[in-house]
């Protein structure tokens, strides 16, 4: 399997580089995000307790959020691999996943951490939140929040893959595509 944990912080273009690696790799694509929201738009418990902490640009806590992803992981059973995009947002988590896919008898591939400096991230994101109909995209103090989120909680749980020679940093500013070639070349090279 091709597990692959596509990393960096909110605006650095997890999103678009997940649906172009879906296409190339046939992955299945799971966004904590995405489910998040699905589950907020269908009213479900679990999308009114996310809302509460999503709203602020907080983080959903470690048990509701490790419990929802591997519940997404088992409906997949003939899955070639996964991205997991936004997630694992915590070392809690990255524990948490490597247990889990132990169990599974595989293991995360690699991590791939978009690189993109904080004043990027915030034009990026207020030019989404113009269209995207995301709370959590229009109000810039929520939006430094959600970055300073991911400095003092997120950037951690690189070192967990670090400590595990999986970690790949990719220099998120550029087109699309460069982008996408950048994330390719590793792929192909850490799969040789
Ligand atoms: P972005 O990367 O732009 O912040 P996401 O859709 O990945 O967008 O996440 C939106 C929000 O969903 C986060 O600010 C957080 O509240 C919640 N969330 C998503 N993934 C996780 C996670 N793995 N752990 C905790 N909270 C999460």
């Amino acid at each position: 399997m091709l597990n692959i944990v596509l990393f960096g912080p909110p605006g650095a273009g997890k999103g678009t580089q997940s649906a172009n690696l879906v296409n190339k790799y046939q992955l299945v694509h799971l966004s904590t995000g995405d489910i998040f929201r699905f589950n907020i738009k269908n009213e479900t418990a679990l999308g009114q307790l996310a809302k509460s902490y999503m709203d602020k640009g907080n983080l959903v806590p470690d048990e509701v959020t490790i419990n929802m992803l591997e519940a997404e992981v088992e409906k997949y059973t003939d899955a070639k691999g996964f991205i997991f995009d936004g997630f694992p947002r915590t070392t809690a988590q990255a524990q948490a996943l490597d247990a889990f896919l132990e169990k599974k008898e595989t293991v995360i591939s690699l991590m791939l951490a978009l690189e993109v400096g904080e004043d990027e991230l915030v034009k990026r994101l207020l030019i989404r939140g113009q269209d995207s109909g995301r709370a959590d995209d229009t109000d810039e103090s929520i939006i430094r929040n959600r970055i300073n989120v991911y400095n003092e909680q997120t950037a951690v749980a690189a070192e967990f893959y670090n400590a595990q020679g999986k970690y790949h940093a990719i220099n998120g500013v550029g087109t699309v595509e460069e982008i996408f070639g950048r994330l390719s070349s590793i792929i192909g090279e850490a799969s040789q």
